[in-house]
């Protein structure tokens, strides 16, 4: 079984300080973050930016731009690059931060209702970023709410809009998504092409268990506070600690911790420019 890949979400678009003081909302506390994550055992992040006034959801390039330069300054880690579209719908802002030209980017492909707001992901929209990432050589993790968004992916790739093999996240328990259960997680893995690869973020208390499940499955593993800030019912969590606690189960588990080059490796990014 290949080493376990684990990825930080440490921000996302919706918990603020007043939730969790530990979640980072100004580019130098998600660089430092992502410096501690690192040295818990994690090997990408994936990057949110917020507004440091008023710490809402941003699609500010200068911001992106700040916490991307110094991520790659002070970690070897893999920069992936959300394109969610809480913080702004249009393509032109969701695309922007794309000429930073980082490792990887999060693509979602298709809409789904959140629960009290529709994440539009139009056929178009779809397409387009996917060509700026395969242009750019941009590695997209591909977000899957629903199992129809795999078959998406599928037809993009046979379109030639996307580099194979493919690298699926499985994003399970939140509500007007696909639901965390075991049965559902073996049957996203076997609706995705057999050479792809995946990772499984569970939601709020799904984080955990969904891990595990992936641990012991041969995928991967995403944690972090985007997906649920507490570290167990009633105790808040902060990133790194959540990093720790996938690292010591993988271990108690026999699965070895993949680094930032050993998952670039398994994950066939581009070559390295640095
Ligand atoms: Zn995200």
């Amino acid at each position: 079984m290949a080493k376990l890949i684990i990825t930080i979400a440490p921000t996302g678009s919706i918990p603020t300080k007043k939730n969790n003081p530990n979640v980072p909302i100004s580019p130098d506390e998600i660089i430092q973050t992502g410096i501690r994550c690192e040295k818990a055992g994690a090997s990408i992040i994936h990057v949110h930016a917020r507004n440091p006034a008023d710490e809402t959801a941003s699609t500010n390039f200068q911001l992106f731009k700040e916490i991307y330069q110094g991520l790659t300054q002070e970690t070897n880690l893999i920069i992936q690059i959300s394109t969610g579209g809480r913080a702004g719908m249009e393509y032109e802002k969701r695309s922007e931060r794309l000429t930073l030209k980082p490792e990887m980017a999060s693509l979602t492909t298709g809409s789904v209702n959140f629960p009290s707001s529709v994440y539009a992901n139009g056929p178009d929209l779809i397409k387009s970023l996917a060509m700026d990432m395969k242009t750019q050589g941009i590695k997209p993790e591909i977000e899957i709410f629903d199992v129809s968004m795999i078959q998406n992916a599928i037809d993009l790739a046979d379109q030639d809009l996307m580099a194979l093999p493919l690298h699926f996240d499985f994003v399970m328990g939140l509500k007007g998504a696909i639901p965390a259960t075991i049965e559902n997680l073996v049957h996203l893995k076997n609706s995705i092409p057999g050479n792809a690869t995946w990772t499984v973020a569970g939601i709020g208390a799904n984080q955990l268990p969904m891990a595990v499940h992936a641990i012991s499955m041969g995928g991967h593993a995403r944690v972090g506070l985007e997906d649920c800030i507490y570290f167990r019912k009633g105790e808040l969590a902060s990133n790194e600690q959540l990093v720790k606690r996938i690292v010591q189960v993988s271990e108690i588990m026999g699965r070895e911790i993949a680094s930032p080059d050993e998952a670039r490796k398994i994950l066939g990014l581009r070559p390295q420019m640095k």
